[in-house]
């Protein structure tokens, strides 16, 4: 993480649980954006993660290796503490769908009334990705489905092994 202060670093925050290709795509896009992009994957504490914090930051870290100035970490607590804590300004967050916008636009509200130094940047999903969510995924995967569109074959793996641990297929 580069300590100059004109370095222009932005935080990517979210429960990743798994990584996919939606993701990928604004991490990636976020990277060229900025001169540090640090990935915060936490835990919503409203639903039992699918995979533990470990894996899903091992996940995270696996895909992200071709992005140079991209770096992952675990985090608890409030997103914005995080961010503040690493001493950046920008959360960099993605748009799939008008409910997203909805919710994102509250949380961005939220956010900046916990920390009015903070602003949140919203990038567009592309359009192949806008439907892709990692809960859709996990219910795709449990039933077999085809999931080679959306997730690294690493990920597609993972979830593959985790269904069948659960009992699935
Ligand atoms: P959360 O648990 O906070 O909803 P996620 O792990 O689902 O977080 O997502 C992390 C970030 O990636 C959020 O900014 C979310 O809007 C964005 N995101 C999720 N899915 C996509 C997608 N298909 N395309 C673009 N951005 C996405």
């Amino acid at each position: 993480m580069p300590n100059s202060l004109d370095q222009r670093v932005a935080v990517c925050t979210g429960t990743f649980d798994p990584v996919h290709l939606g993701h990928i795509d604004i991490i990636r896009r976020g990277s060229k954006l900025f001169d540090w992009l640090v990935v915060g994957v936490g835990d919503n504490p409203e639903k039992a993660p699918f995979f533990s914090a470990e894996e899903r930051v091992a996940l995270v870290k696996e895909v992200v290796k071709p992005f140079a100035n991209v770096e992952v970490r675990a985090f608890d607590g409030l997103a914005v503490k995080f961010v503040r804590d690493l001493k950046a300004r920008i959360m960099l967050r993605g748009l799939r769908t008008l409910s997203d916008m909805e919710y994102e636009f509250t949380m961005s509200l939220m956010n900046f009334n916990l920390d009015p130094d903070l602003e949140t940047i919203f990038l567009m999903a592309r359009e192949e990705y806008s439907h892709v969510s990692s809960t859709f995924l996990r219910q795709i995967a449990s039933f077999g489905g085809d999931l080679n569109k959306f997730l690294p074959p690493v990920v597609k793996e993972a979830l593959e092994k985790r269904i069948r641990e659960r009992g699935g297929r």
